[in-house]
């Protein structure tokens, strides 16, 4: 029977969803499905795992120093004699997943967006070439580890209780002392359900309080930008989505005057749901876009914001 190992993250006592995805991804994969959990509030998360496909929790308690962690989760991988090792491709997933890697001596595949198995062997699928290719890779190691691009697997529904166990970190050789929310509490562009982004059609700054508006319509939705406009000075780095910014994978992704260059789609090509709107019926962004208006953004986002706000305010 397979087992894989899966690190859990958490928040307010609830595992984090991009989390239940790897677990759901992992169950599909194996019988038997060991999630790993550290920090503040892990003991209250760990229970209500067996409900998302995890038969086993495993609770470290102690300072959560991301290379302890690293630490604990490859001793639990052997432990178990597991297969395979999953984290969701988030900030903290792509800090600890290298580190496991590294302590059980394998290979790691970053942001994958298939895992499929075959006995204890397991098939990849991974985006190229800034998404312009999918890759199937076989592991060769004897134990897989693999980060899990957000938004792609779906969580499941089991009805098993988690077995809860604890185990004592060891001594990191960081220590992480606090976590600075960024001011105003805007979402991050890479964890938002819905993302509304602008391009360099929107013409000047000051026009992306369109998009901010259409952002605060949704509720829960950040704001995401092009490079084009990144670089123009118009929007911060930490916006950018792309080859050279963040990759997204958002339920829905509203794509406001951007061209949907290669380098922009590697960032945002698996989001569940695209719409783009464009003025010009040949951008390219309208290849990928799910629901395409063409048309200029100046009318149609007004329109958009006025619809969205009275959907919310029925809901
Ligand atoms: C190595 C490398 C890395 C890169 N990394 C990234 C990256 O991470 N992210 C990224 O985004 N880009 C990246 N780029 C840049 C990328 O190639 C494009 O230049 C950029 O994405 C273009 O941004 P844009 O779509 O906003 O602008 P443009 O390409 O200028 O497109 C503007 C669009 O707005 C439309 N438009 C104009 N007026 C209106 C209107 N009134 N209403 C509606 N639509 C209108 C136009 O039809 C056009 O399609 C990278 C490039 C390189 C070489």
């Amino acid at each position: 029977m397979a087992t894989i190992v899966v690190y859990v993250e958490h928040q307010g006592g609830n595992a984090k969803r991009a989390s239940l995805e790897a677990l759901g991804a992992a169950s599909s994969c194996a019988e038997d499905v060991v999630a790993v959990l550290a920090g503040e509030g892990a003991a209250g998360a760990a229970p209500g795992l067996g409900s998302s496909g995890a038969g086993k929790a495993i609770v470290l308690t102690g300072a959560a120093s991301p290379d302890a962690v690293a630490a604990a989760l490859a001793a639990a991988v052997k432990e178990r004699g597991a297969k395979a090792f999953v984290a969701s491709a988030t900030s903290s997933g792509r800090d600890i997943a290298p580190r496991v890697a590294a302590h059980l001596d394998s290979t790691l595949f970053s942001d994958c967006v298939g895992l499929d198995a075959d006995g204890d062997a397991f098939t990849l699928t991974r985006p190229w070439l800034a998404g312009k290719l999918l890759a199937k890779l076989r592991s060769n190691a004897p134990v897989l580890c693999a980060t899990l691009r957000r938004n792609v697997f779906q969580p499941m529904s089991a009805s098993l209780t988690a077995d809860v166990s604890e185990v004592s970190l060891g001594e990191g050789k960081l220590t992480l002392t606090g976590i600075a929310a960024k001011e105003g509490g805007a979402l991050d562009v890479a964890e938002a359900p819905v993302v509304v982004s602008g391009g360099r059609g929107l013409k000047e700054s000051e026009h992306f309080k369109l998009i901010e508006d259409l952002a605060a319509a949704f509720g829960d939705a950040a704001v995401g930008a092009s490079r084009a406009v990144v670089d123009a000075g118009w929007r911060p780095h930490a916006e950018q989505v792309g080859q050279t910014g963040k990759t997204v994978a958002p339920q829905l992704y509203v794509a406001v005057g951007i061209s949907g260059a290669i380098q922009h789609l590697a960032g945002m090509k698996t989001s569940r749901v695209i719409v783009a709107i464009n003025k010009d019926p040949e951008a390219p962004i309208f290849k990928v876009a799910d629901y395409g208006i063409v048309g200029d953004a100046f009318e149609v986002v007004p329109v958009l914001i006025e619809e969205v706000r009275k959907i919310k305010a029925q809901a």
